[in-house]
């Protein structure tokens, strides 16, 4: 069980809600901000992990970046505290009106996905009197680790520019007024642990860097490596943030910078997953034929990760210290996948005992909806209960 948890405070408030632990929020922003403050990196908070005003504020108290995916989320950022010179806006699809958004507002940078995407951020721009500084999202492929950029079994994704067409995309560049070319950009995943794989980014950036942007003088002031850096779902307590010290030293030993060259992160659930728990109360517990379920109040409209990616989340009985069981977890939406956890060993749990679905900080009430006409769960601090 955790102690971490006011408990009797939280037993008070009504249920399902967000409890967010504030402290170890800031620690782990203090921990991110010393660690990159080492070799000057720039940190841009992923704004989709959790969009949350409070949690907003804080990370901007500490002088990180807005790292935005939809037009809301730059005024959210802007609202929020951020300066306009640290926003910057990626997304494979981002309607004229949010190009708008982000040219009204002077951000930092549109990371560009595509030629037709470069072409109407462009004519936009022109027809506002502005230029977009722009980085291009690059899909470095590095999960093939074959041949250098010609990779068998290319798994096509929706996500960047292919390596084979950048030639093109710088050439569209030079044609084109109201864009100005400042960065490459690179995102290879989410909730990666194997931090082999971030040194595999920075051999490939290397390569890019070489074969093509310095060959063609074109060399970009920004090196964006994205986020995706993991954290530890099954043990929040032990684990309660990613090391950042031994990630970032990955790319300070293998990453090739050009002259004046800026690092750019954009880390999003590393920096807020382990300081958010949704926390529900169990309304009955019904006996299968072999299973006992827990129905709790919270269900896959407040939590939507087990159901829609078979995630696992640690859950927790804050309240029972009875004897141990195993329950399959379930909240009271009418979908065979509204199940936080199967076979789940807790403490003896009855109706009416809190339950703490941990690491939910990120993609969690960010993602809350309100299918069955339920409601959006509430946030709860802890600095403010
Ligand atoms: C989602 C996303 C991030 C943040 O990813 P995390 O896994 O939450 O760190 C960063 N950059 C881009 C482009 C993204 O789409």
């Amino acid at each position: 069980m955790s102690s971490q948890f006011p408990i009797q405070k939280l037993n008070e408030v009504e249920t399902p809600f967000y409890y967010y632990n504030m402290q170890l929020l800031d620690d782990t922003l203090s921990v991110i901000q010393t660690e990159a403050n080492k070799y000057n990196y720039h940190i841009h908070y992923a704004v989709k992990a959790n969009a949350n005003k409070r949690i907003l504020e804080r990370v901007n108290s500490f002088g990180f970046g807005a790292d935005c995916v939809s037009g809301n989320e730059v005024t959210a950022s802007l609202a929020a505290g951020f300066t306009n010179d640290k926003v910057v806006f990626a997304g494979v699809g981002k309607a004229d009106k949010e190009i708008i958004t982000g040219l009204e507002n002077d951000i930092a940078c549109f990371n560009v996905e595509s030629i037709p995407e470069l072409e109407v951020i462009n004519e936009i721009a022109e027809r506002m009197g502005k230029t977009a500084n722009i980085a291009l999202r690059i899909n470095p492929n590095v999960k093939a680790n074959t041949h250098k950029y010609i990779t068998t079994g290319l798994e096509e994704n929706k996500f960047g520019i292919y390596i084979w067409d950048i030639e093109k995309v710088l050439d569209k560049i030079e044609e084109l007024n109201n864009v100005n070319f400042v960065g490459i950009h690179f995102h290879i995943g989410s909730q990666i642990n194997d931090l082999d794989s971030f040194k595999q980014l920075c051999t490939r950036v290397n390569e890019l860097q070489q074969d093509i942007f310095i060959k063609r003088r074109a060399i970009p002031k920004i090196v964006n490596v994205g986020g995706g850096l993991g954290i530890d779902y099954d043990n929040p307590d032990d684990n309660p943030m990613p090391d950042f010290e031994k990630f970032f030293a990955i790319f300070d030993e293998f990453l090739e910078l050009q002259e004046g060259q800026e690092v750019h992160f954009e880390l999003g659930r590393s920096v807020v997953c382990q300081c958010g728990t949704l926390m529900s109360k169990v309304l009955y517990v019904k006996e299968g034929v072999s299973t006992h379920f827990a129905i709790i109040d919270a269900g896959m409209s407040d939590l939507i990760r087990p159901a829609l990616y078979q995630a696992y989340h640690k859950i927790e009985n804050l309240t029972s210290t009875l004897e141990e069981d195993k329950y399959d977890v379930v909240g009271p939406i009418c979908e065979s996948s509204d199940c936080f956890g199967k076979a789940v060993t807790l403490p003896k749990t009855g109706r009416g005992d809190l339950m703490a679905i941990r690491s939910a900080g990120a993609y969690g009430e960010v993602m809350a909806n309100q299918y069955n006409l339920r409601e959006l769960p509430q946030a709860i601090y802890s600095d403010l209960i």
